[in-house]
């Protein structure tokens, strides 16, 4: 029995983690959940998966639950994240954006393996997170599709053979649309993806193609590859999810559906495959599969990932923190859907970017870009 705690359970990540777990109940074992406000939701869960703890942010919603739901041990705050990581196998990291840092950081310190889907997390500090890992020997397993697929393509495979790591993009709605449709595009529409479902940060991402620029960051940290041999492939379709390229010139690619619980699956259950009772590809899953290389002079927010990775240090943290600040401010109407890479943008060139010495300096500049980029807003 792997025991396991989930970060974020009531979100989609989260949620698709326990549908998984569901169906493997003598394979999994739910020690722990923590969410964040949809409280109904995080009682159902508890009730439904009889984890020992569950956690909660604020005091509030702890007093709240401690009046909702008897059994679990209720607990809040950085204690209750302590409390969460004691006596787990893997910790599935399914928080939105940066806040997912400091625990990732606090996982790795007790040697604990991590399933990782919040990438915010390593484009905010990933030099220090890989470091870490590496010293204490914990693996970071990928719940993200493209990399999820590069982790399986890449496996006993020496570095050295690699020649470029090719992730895929759907492109999200607006790709190739008309700039007069895209100025107007509501957070509701933004939501609204093709081939995905998931949760509206990473949806927002998608459709800004800020999504990719925070993936090539991720790979970069994840597989130590080079700026240089990551690329960027258009593949509306989203079968393929990763490619490599090796020396002798073949190209390998990782295939599925379009479908969360597939990675996801792997993760909980690595180095053992899961027989998933989902849908599998057909052959005309197959027709028509189309890929064109992603130009970033023509993709703005592409230009600001490989920017930031070429520029290294505090940059790619200073990245991080813009976005999430303009899509939280374009979700709450404050700013245009065409406003949020231009901001980013604009925070990204007004940083002197300085090489990470530790923790203390990727919270201190995450904070300075995240107070430059509300300010940016409120004078919109
Ligand atoms: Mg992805």
């Amino acid at each position: 029995m792997k025991r396991i705690a989930i970060l974020g359970s009531t979100g989609s990540i989260g949620r698709q983690t326990l549908e998984v777990v569901s169906i493997f109940p003598h394979l999994f074992q739910v020690v722990a959940i923590a969410g964040g406000k949809r409280l109904d939701l995080l009682v159902e869960q508890a009730r439904e998966f009889s984890p020992k703890k569950v956690a909660v942010t604020g005091e509030e919603e702890a007093k709240w639950l401690k009046e909702h739901l008897k059994g679990p041990e209720i607990l809040w705050g950085e204690e209750g994240l302590n409390e969460i990581l004691e006596g787990i196998d893997l910790l599935v990291l399914a928080l939105s954006g940066s806040v997912g840092f400091l625990p990732v950081l606090k996982a790795i310190e007790k040697g604990i393996e991590i399933a990782l889907a919040t990438k915010e997390v390593l484009v905010m500090g990933g030099e220090i997170i890989t470091q870490r890992a590496k010293k204490k020997g914990v693996r970071l397993i990928p719940i993200d599709s493209e990399h999820s697929a590069l982790f399986q393509l890449l496996e006993g495979r020496k570095k050295e053979e690699v020649e470029s790591l090719i992730l895929t993009a759907s492109g999200g709605p607006f790709y190739g649309m008309k700039d007069e449709f895209v100025k107007k595009v509501t957070p509701e529409e933004a939501l609204r993806h093709p081939v995905w479902k998931m949760g509206p940060k990473v949806s927002v991402d998608s459709a800004t193609m800020m999504n990719k620029a925070l993936e090539i960051i991720e790979a970069h940290w994840l597989f130590d590859i080079p700026t240089e041999k990551i690329k960027v492939f258009i593949h509306p379709q989203g079968i393929v999810h990763g490619m490599i390229l090796l020396m002798d010139g073949s190209l390998l690619a990782y295939m599925a559906q379009p479908d969360m619980r597939i990675p996801i699956g792997y993760a909980l259950s690595y180095p053992e495959r899961l027989n998933l009772p989902f849908k599998r590809l057909k052959t005309q899953d197959l027709l028509g599969l189309t890929f064109e290389e992603a130009d970033s002079e023509k993709i703005p927010a592409l230009k600001l990932g490989f920017w930031a990775l070429e520029v290294g240090g505090t940059m790619p943290t200073v990245l991080n923190a813009a976005n999430e600040v303009a899509v939280r401010a374009f979700l709450e109407g404050r700013i245009k859907f065409t406003e949020i890479v231009p901001l980013v943008r604009e925070v990204m060139q007004e940083h002197k970017p300085f090489l990470i010495k530790d923790v203390e300096d990727i919270l201190s500049v995450h904070r300075w870009a995240q107070q430059l980029t509300w300010r940016k807003i409120e004078r919109c």
